[in-house]
């Protein structure tokens, strides 16, 4: 049988960022695999009073897809990606690599990072060396 402390040692595990330095712990995450699931997580940190943060591609330096003692919520289940034209629409979960694959169908590429696991949606936000 698996105890507790194996299940929370092995979600910790899947939460590995790509800086192994970092040993924040969250306190709840969920895992989401569409926008409702989203909201609802929200719903929850705002009535828990629980800080939250978004778990994406994970290669943030300073770890900060990882809210010390609070609501995680995880991306990574969603990373649809649809090109219409030369608009791409990109799910909150998706890497580099996911857009990339989708523009190479439509004979288009996308400016990424150098490394495909990375996520679009923290590149994008500004968590980079894009700003
Ligand atoms: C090996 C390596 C190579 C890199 N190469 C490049 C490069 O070539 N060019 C470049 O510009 N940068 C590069 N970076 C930096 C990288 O783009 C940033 O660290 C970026 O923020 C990582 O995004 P992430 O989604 O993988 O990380 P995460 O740690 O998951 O997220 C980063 C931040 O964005 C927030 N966030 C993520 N997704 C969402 C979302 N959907 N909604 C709201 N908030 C969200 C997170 O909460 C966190 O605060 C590199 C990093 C590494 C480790």
């Amino acid at each position: 049988m698996t105890s507790l402390t194996d299940k929370v040692a092995r979600v910790h595990e899947a939460l590995r960022v790509w800086n192994g330095a970092v040993s924040a712990r969250p306190a709840v995450v969920k895992r989401c695999h569409d926008a409702a699931e989203v909201s609802e997580a929200v719903r929850y940190a705002r009535a828990t009073g629980l800080p939250l943060s978004v778990f994406d591609g994970g290669h943030d330096w300073t770890g900060r897809a990882i809210r010390p003692g609070g609501l995680v919520i995880d991306l990574r289940g969603m990373r649809a990606v649809t090109v219409d034209g030369n608009i791409a629409t990109v799910a909150g979960g998706a890497t580099a690599t996911d857009v990339l694959a989708a523009a190479a169908h439509s004979g288009l590429s996308a400016a990424t990072g150098t490394a495909g696991s990375i996520g679009m949606a923290g590149l994008t936000l500004g968590g980079a060396m894009v700003r």
